[in-house]
């Protein structure tokens, strides 16, 4: 692997990129037909790094119009099977000879460390890429059964423009959970990045232009969630909208969609996800790594963050000992800087979110066993070092909504039916884990908890083979795996009958 440059030769970098800044509409780089921008601000150092174009409803019309044009008249679909597989890899190819680009760009967007923007955002994205032009001929279709004079078939067709909204936590990855299986399937996509993190979204279609992507079959308006995101939500030529993002979006865009043409809608929403550890497991140390990155990674900005920890009361005291000793190593840096693992919130706006939630957890009674907060503030950047609370009342705010920061909240148990209750007491459903030494308490406790993703005796531990998304009002339908393939397809039977002889 190539030596990652040093934090001076990052800055260095930052400071000569062209940064991306135009939509990309029907293969051309555009400004907004009004001509409006947006500041795109770094959380690093809390300076506007450039300017953005604004997208309204005309250009989302004007990437709508592009898209279906694109569609209907096959370009993309008419390649094949073999020819789409050949534009898909030499897009992944052309994103990791970009790999350097791209991580910086992530990085200086979203503040996270750019050594997890050029090891794993960036690397997961291409292999998303990948997966998926890998599969795009394997998806089968079925046969029914039939009589003699006739023949039944389903076949998977593409719904025609699918419009991505996606958030800013892992920019590119999340708009590659969409784009890649949404174009394998044939569809043209309009994508609208989360304002705060348009650029790699930018850089990536640019990419895609490159590797021979029809113009028209993947355009990038960049703009406002309630302008540019509702357009796309409320136009009429849009058969989908897949969206990551929180459950307020979520639901307006449902609305949306009901108000407009009864649109398909995905939704990737929040979670407050449980990790259980029950007195028997088997690492406590690995548990302790676990319970502490569980939540801590990417600055607690993860929608399956750990943000619940559910301990038996017996080894409660040791067991949080551990965790936050594990985060006492945990050092706020400069994401730039490739030794850095903990970096900045994405923004001013999210900085102070997490601040209100913790001054109100402390409100409640919640016992601080790690006390964090703003630091780094000489960088006029946005850094809130981990917080540790126990003794949290299962009623309370930080018990039950989500943060969306590095907040962790440990509550203790007495028996595993009590753990349980705990663990689903909440209105989300994505993710849980629970750490035992026991096979039977194991699938006991999986077959209850009630959570799209659960993880035994470790945490995050699956990648793309398999399905991504959640229960309750975590949303519905599914990212990665094959899956995802299907959700940007419908059904059509066919019956053919035949004459006889
Ligand atoms: P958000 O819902 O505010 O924004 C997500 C996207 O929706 C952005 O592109 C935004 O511009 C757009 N948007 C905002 N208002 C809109 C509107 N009225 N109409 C159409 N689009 C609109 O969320 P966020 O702040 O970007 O991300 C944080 C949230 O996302 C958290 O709640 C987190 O849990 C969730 N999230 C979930 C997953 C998942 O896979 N389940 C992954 C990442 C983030």
């Amino acid at each position: 692997m190539v030596a990652s440059p040093t934090l001076s030769e990052n800055i260095d970098r930052a400071l000569s990129l062209a940064l991306p800044n135009l939509a990309v509409i029907d293969g051309e780089f555009r400004a907004a037909r009004s001509g409006a921008t947006f500041a795109n601000v770094g959380p690093r150092d809390g300076r506007v790094l450039n300017t953005i174009a604004a997208g309204s409803a005309a250009d989302i019309d004007a990437a709508v119009t592009a898209a279906r044009q694109a569609f209907d008249d096959r370009r993309w679909r008419g390649l094949g099977p073999r020819g789409m597989k050949k534009v898909l890899f030499r897009l992944a190819e052309l994103m990791e000879a970009d790999l350097e680009t791209l991580a910086l760009l992530e990085c200086l967007d979203t503040g996270k460390p750019i050594s997890d923007a050029r090891n794993v955002d960036i690397p997961l994205s291409i292999g998303t890429t990948r997966w998926y032009a890998e599969a795009l001929d394997k998806v089968y279709g079925e046969v029914g059964a039939s009589p003699a004079s006739r023949l039944s078939y389903a076949v998977h067709a593409p719904l025609g423009v699918i419009g991505a909204i996606t958030p800013w936590n892992f920019p590119l990855h999340m708009a590659m959970w969409k784009v890649a299986p949404a174009l394998a399937m044939g569809n043209s996509v309009v994508l609208k990045p989360a304002e705060n993190s348009s650029m790699t979204a930018l850089r990536m279609a640019e990419l895609a232009l490159q590797a021979g992507l029809p113009p028209g079959v993947l355009n990038v308006v960049p703009g406002l969630g309630t302008e540019a995101g509702e357009a796309l939500a409320r136009h009429l030529d849009v058969d989908m909208i897949a969206f990551t993002g929180s459950g307020p979006v979520g639901r307006a865009l449902m609305r949306a969609a009901a108000d407009s043409n009864l649109k398909r809608v995905s939704l990737e929403l929040g979670g407050k996800s449980p990790q259980i550890v029950f007195a028997d497991c088997p690492d406590l140390d690995a548990a302790a790594q676990a319970a502490c990155w569980g939540v801590f990674y990417n600055q607690g900005e993860v929608c399956t963050a750990a943000s619940r920890l559910l301990v038996e009361a017996p080894i409660a005291e040791a067991f949080l000992e551990k965790v936050v000793a594990v985060a006492k190593t945990i050092a706020v840096g400069d994401p730039l800087d490739p030794a850095t693992r903990f970096g900045a919130m994405v923004s001013e706006r999210q900085m102070a979110g997490v601040l209100d939630r913790i001054a109100d957890a402390k409100a409640c009674g919640a016992r601080v066993r790690l006390d964090g907060g703003r630091v780094r503030t000489e960088t006029g950047g946005f850094y809130i070092s981990p917080t540790i609370f126990d003794q949290v009342a299962p009623h309370t705010r930080l018990a039950k909504e989500e943060v969306f920061g590095p907040v962790l909240a440990s509550l203790s148990f007495e028996t595993e039916a009590e753990a349980l209750a705990l663990a689903n007491d909440t209105v989300y459903g994505l993710a849980a884990g629970l750490w035992t030494a026991s096979l039977d308490r194991a699938l006991r406790c999986v077959e209850q908890l009630q959570a799209g993703l659960v993880w035994v005796n470790g945490w995050d531990a699956c990648d793309i083979v398999m399905p991504f998304g959640g229960f309750k009002q975590s949303g519905f339908g599914r990212d990665r795996s094959l899956h995802a393939l299907h959700k940007y397809a419908d059904l059509k039977s066919v019956s053919i009958t035949t004459r006889p002889a």
